[in-house]
């Protein structure tokens, strides 16, 4: 699995964070920060969830 975001289309809402901790961050003004983009198969799950629920569709995965 290959991640991307898209800084600029954050809202900061931070639900990716709440889910996927080991994966993503974010900046002091909210916007997400991208830890791992290629994460472990453990955290997969939980990426996808990230990836469905985020508001602003800032997250990109590729599948492989
Ligand atoms: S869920 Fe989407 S909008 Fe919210 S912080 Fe993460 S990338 Fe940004």
């Amino acid at each position: 699995m290959r991640v991307e975001v898209d800084q600029p289309r954050c809202v900061a809402s931070g639900q990716c964070v709440l889910l996927a901790p080991e994966v993503f961050d974010q900046d002091d003004d909210g916007i997400v920060e991208l830890l791992e983009s290629d994460p472990e198969p453990r955290h997969h799950d939980d990426v996808r969830e990230s990836a469905a629920v985020c508001p602003a569709a800032a997250i990109r995965l590729t599948e492989r």
